[in-house]
């Protein structure tokens, strides 16, 4: 089926037709422009072989153009008052199955099984604003089988993802997205491409998961805990940040010495730290503590 939503007219019909109130609270800024729904679906790199998942389908907008592009599509929609809307919207989408449930709590490892034999899947959205951290982060620390994640994001939300550091903006985001996948800027998106508009600028990203993480690590999951400790207290030595951080006990002693170790000085700041030296430093606190 051709997309038939994607411009105001269309997506202004819809809300008058079944009185729609958008909800802030649910982060709904729908979009209504079709230069950038093609350039997204383009970025997928979206084959009929391919299963996508959607998360927040909204009126059915993206999901339209991702019906026509994939083989599956799975979309994730909390709204109540959205469902009967998706059912009128996507009447003529055989392919897309519409599940009406919180995304955070969707075991999403499980869709890709029943509806991808278990294979990598790929994830597309206009992201909800208010949850789009937790949402990346548990689809990669939960080792959802992935292929790509497409995303509409706060603008500054892409730069955190995409820098590395010296930059204000490089922080747990930065190295989580950097550890599991390689950023790729889809494009810039102005306020007037969405209804209503929103009051940040907003970027589409392109995640695509690396098969092997760029960097080697023992413990994967003590790394992602000296990277919180690190910029839990941004303006703390790295020192007083791994001390003082409750889900971490070693001795001022051991952190003195793991932090020399690296040949780094005793009052360096994590921030500073790239995504090697925070490996670097994980693994020396395993031998440290024993643990190889
Ligand atoms: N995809 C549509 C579009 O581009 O026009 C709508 C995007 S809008 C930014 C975000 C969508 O996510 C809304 O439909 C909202 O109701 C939905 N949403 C918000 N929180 C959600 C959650 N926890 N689980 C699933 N969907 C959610």
């Amino acid at each position: 089926m051709e997309p038939k939503l994607g411009n105001p007219q269309n997506t202004i019909e819809i809300i008058k037709k079944y009185n729609f109130v958008f909800q802030k609270k649910y982060g709904q800024n729908f979009l209504i422009d079709t230069h950038v729904l093609d350039k997204i679906i383009a970025a997928a790199n979206i084959t009929k072989n391919d299963m996508v998942l959607e998360i927040g389908p909204g009126i059915g907008t993206m999901t339209q153009y991702l019906a026509k592009a994939a083989g599956q599509v799975v979309a994730v929609e909390i709204d109540d008052n959205l469902i009967p809307i998706l059912e009128d919207t996507l009447n003529d989408c055989h392919n897309v199955t519409v599940i009406h449930d919180d995304i955070l709590k969707v075991d999403i490892s499980q869709l890709a099984v029943q509806y991808n034999h278990g294979r990598p899947i790929k994830i597309v959205a206009n992201l909800p604003y208010y949850i789009t951290t937790p949402i990346i982060m548990s689809l990669f620390e939960k080792d959802v089988p992935i292929h790509n994640i497409t995303v509409m994001v706060q603008k500054e939300v892409a730069d955190r993802m995409q820098v590395g550091p010296g930059s204000k903006d490089y922080g747990a985001l930065s190295l989580a997205v950097q550890y599991y996948a390689k950023p790729y800027l889809v494009a810039n998106v102005p306020p007037n491409c969405f209804l209503p508009r929103p009051k940040v600028g907003s970027a589409v990203i392109r995640l695509t998961r690396y098969l092997k993480p760029p960097v080697i690590v023992q413990d994967s999951k003590l790394m992602f805990q000296l990277i919180r400790a690190s910029f839990n207290q941004r303006r703390k030595t790295l020192q007083n940040g791994l001390y003082n951080y409750p889900e971490l006990s070693f001795s001022k002693e051991q952190i003195a010495t793991a932090i020399a170790d690296l040949g780094l000085p005793s009052a360096v700041r994590g921030e500073t730290l790239t995504l090697t030296q925070f490996a670097q430093l994980a693994d020396r606190f395993c031998e440290i503590s024993g643990k190889i």
